[in-house]
């Protein structure tokens, strides 16, 4: 059997992305203990083959810990991106002429392949080309039939497959690529257990992607255009998380727009109880450096004083030359502001206001009840994972452990603020239910001898359905005798 190790307890998920400097199964394991939670592979980079190992290293970690992992399968999504250079990169000098074609050939410093038919139909003169999240800056002089020329803005050392935004021109792309269905059909088969959308616009670009899932996983959709800004509350129906990918809405938008975006996209995955993701240059600088910037630090504090559910690592994981410090860092930032004592309150700015149902009102009870009594864990059983979810959105101030029989479900709720799930066999009647949470209370070390716990379920019991029981009990130390799981 797989050894118990105690939650963490720490409510906010800390979600790192897989890649070069991350992709051997002793480093992903070492990113777990450094803190992460969830693991992001990113089908932008690689191809599909080289993310069955990362894969299996993630799964591994499930079988070594006895705690079930989270992978989101990240989908390139309609982004535009340059091609390759012969010496994997240029330097590209402010004032000179660089120009954009259908050449597959290496690029060198004075063009490079687009592999994107649609820009060179839709571009227009004076139009801004941003490169590598707005680094560089490229304005068009002519464009027409194969070949873009421009001058460049503001010069620097271009890679290759560097990312590329249109923000003055509306170019005519589909919601999910070709390469998408494919690798969302190679993500699915895999067994990942989300899959997050990139570029979305709206509602209607979810269910495309929705219908090729067929349920196999959950699905988040990642906000980097200002249309789906305009939308968010209808794509927050539609989804069931959404990521803040400030890369891309930093580039798309003005940065400074971005922040009041960040709250109000928080606030309002808050108010419908989907899980939250705060993403892209949370600690940059740890790409290069051992240390973080304290402006940094500051916007990952920021982000779980706001409540998100998970905060996320790119190239800092991924590419970086610090992988795991940066991992133990984010997880010590966020660990620091939970227990600063001003972060319930600071939490609970967002007022979430429960909707007309059984399992809301239990919901909001329990968080109460938890302080009034003094209860040290919420214990929640669910099959499907919606009462877990609608109690992580109350976010409560004592741990949330969640036991469902059900693999996938405690996959999932990996995203969720405050979550501790356990994949456990079903329980029958009251009385199992009773001795089944105080004993995973104990085993988990959520609560000890002599501490109250609160125990949310759903009667009749193996039937999927609404939580509509409430149960306080006290834990008297003795429950775990004569039990071998
Ligand atoms: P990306 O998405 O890393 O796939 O570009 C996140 C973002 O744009 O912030
Ligand atoms: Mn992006």
């Amino acid at each position: 059997m797989a050894r118990i190790i105690p939650p963490r307890t720490r409510k906010v998920r800390v979600l790192a992305t897989l890649g070069p400097a991350s992709s051997t199964p002793e480093m992903v394991a070492k990113l777990f203990a450094a803190g992460a939670d969830a693991f992001r592979i990113n089908m932008s980079h690689g191809d599909q083959e080289s993310k069955r190992p990362l894969i299996a290293a993630i799964r591994a970690i499930e079988r070594d810990y006895g705690r079930p992992t989270t992978i989101l399968a990240d989908l390139q999504g309609p982004k535009l991106r340059v091609g390759r250079f012969a010496d994997g990169a240029v330097m590209l000098e402010t004032g000179e002429r660089f120009v954009l074609d259908r050449d597959p050939a290496p690029g060198t410093s004075s063009r490079v392949e687009l592999p994107h038919r649609e820009i060179f139909e839709g571009i227009e003169p004076h139009a801004r080309l941003l490169l590598d999240d707005g680094k560089l800056v490229l304005r068009v002089e002519e464009a027409g039939g194969e070949r873009i020329v421009t001058r460049v803005e503001v010069g620097g050392r271009l890679s290759n497959s560097k990312g590329l935004n249109v923000p003055d021109v509306v170019l005519p792309l589909a919601a999910m690529t070709e390469k998408d269905q494919s690798d969302l059909a190679f993500a699915c088969e895999a067994g990942v257990d989300w899959v997050a959308l990139s570029f979305v616009q709206r509602p209607e670009d979810l269910a495309e992607a929705r219908r090729l899932i067929a349920g196999r996983a959950a699905l988040l959709a990642k906000i980097e255009k200002p249309a789906a800004v305009q939308r968010l509350d209808e794509i927050l129906e539609a989804c069931d998380a959404v990521m803040v990918a400030r890369g891309d809405l930093g580039v798309e938008l003005p940065p400074q727009a971005v922040p009041p975006l960040q709250k109000r996209i928080v606030e309002s995955a808050r108010r419908q109880g989907k899980p939250v993701v705060v993403a892209t240059q949370m600690l940059e600088s740890m790409i290069t450096s051992p240390s973080p910037t304290r402006a940094e630090v500051s916007d990952v504090a920021t982000a779980v004083y706001d409540g998100a559910d998970a905060i996320m690592l790119s190239a800092e994981s991924a590419a970086g030359d610090w992988p795991v410090e940066s991992v133990a860092m984010m997880n010590s930032i966020a660990d620091a502001v939970e227990r600063d004592p001003a972060h319930g309150d600071r939490v609970h700015f967002t007022v979430t206001k429960p909707d007309p149902t059984t399992a809301d009102a239990l919901a909001e009870a329990a968080k109460s009840i938890a302080i009034t009594v003094s209860a040290r864990a919420i214990i929640c059983f669910t099959m499907s994972g919606s009462t877990a979810r609608r109690v992580a959105r109350e976010r409560p101030s004592v741990p949330l452990m969640v036991l469902t029989p059900k693999l996938e479900t405690a996959r999932r709720l990996g995203l969720l603020w405050g979550v501790h799930a356990v994949h456990t066999r079903d329980v029958e009647n009251f009385e199992e239910m009773v001795a089944k949470a105080k004993r995973m209370a104990l085993r988990h070390a959520v609560a000890a001898a002599g501490d109250r716990i609160i125990v949310m379920a759903g009667v009749p019991f193996g039937v999927p359905g609404s939580t509509n029981v409430l149960h306080v009990v006290r834990l008297t130390g003795d429950e775990l005798k004569g039990y071998e799981d």
